[in-house]
């Protein structure tokens, strides 16, 4: 792994401060975020990049989030430690890497076979005890339900129905909605103790879609 030098935490907290301007607010996540080297999930030559504000292509198609879209959808999370959190989408694991820094117990999707291959084998260098799947995140992982938290982070044509039923009750599920081609608005639903969703919505984003089944594309 590359290393972590005065330099990189110089970047990072100046991203923290940068994050905070922007509205969020989250100490726990802005801690987080300043403890968790972005850097080392992109290649040494992207170093300039790594800790700008933007979504960054990491291969296969796929980008690691912008900062402010994790430290975002992390703090609707209202995480709280030992929380078992599912998160589909594994991408980088740089986003599974932020909640396992904020003790939650991480089972983490992928659908993407080289990715999931790649990134399975690098989370291993870290000291989080994260888990790594590869499957369709659209069914979620029954054997290991229910989860306090379960974090969507590809864009969703419609809420999976497997994922609410994994949901404990009083749990939250935060995911990017498809409203239309161009983006999605974030979505929050609570699973309350009668049983019925509470839905918020806090704005508009662009992720990468949501796709079925697994694949080699
Ligand atoms: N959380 C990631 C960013 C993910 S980008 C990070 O921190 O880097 C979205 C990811 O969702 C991509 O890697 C994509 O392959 C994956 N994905 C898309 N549809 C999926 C599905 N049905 N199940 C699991 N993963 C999926």
């Amino acid at each position: 792994m590359q290393e972590d030098s005065y330099r990189h935490k110089g970047m990072r907290k100046i991203l923290v401060d940068n994050l905070r301007n922007k509205g969020i607010s989250d100490e726990k996540v802005l801690m987080a975020i300043n403890n968790v080297p972005r850097h080392v999930f992109l290649d040494s030559s992207f170093l300039d990049f790594a800790y700008q504000d933007k979504a960054f292509p990491i291969g296969s198609g796929q980008t690691i989030s912008q900062p402010f879209t994790v430290a975002f959808q992390t703090s609707l999370l209202e995480l709280e430690k030992g929380h078992k959190v599912l998160e589909i989408g594994t991408g980088s694991g740089y986003q599974a890497c932020v909640l396992a820094e904020m003790g939650a117990k991480v089972f983490t999707i992928e659908r993407q076979r080289n990715l999931y291959t790649k990134t399975k084998s690098f989370l291993t260098e870290f000291p989080y005890r994260i888990r790594t799947f590869l499957a369709d995140g659209n069914k979620g992982l029954p054997t290991y339900a229910p989860f306090d938290r379960i974090l969507i982070t590809a864009a969703a044509p419609e809420i999976p129905q497997a994922l609410i039923d994994q949901l404990k009750t009083g749990g939250m599920m935060v995911l990017p909605l498809c409203e239309n081609e161009e983006y999605q608005t974030m979505v929050r639903i609570t699973k309350k103790e009668d049983g019925n969703l509470k839905r918020e919505t806090f704005g508009d984003f662009r992720f990468v879609p949501m796709l079925k089944e697994i694949g080699n594309d």
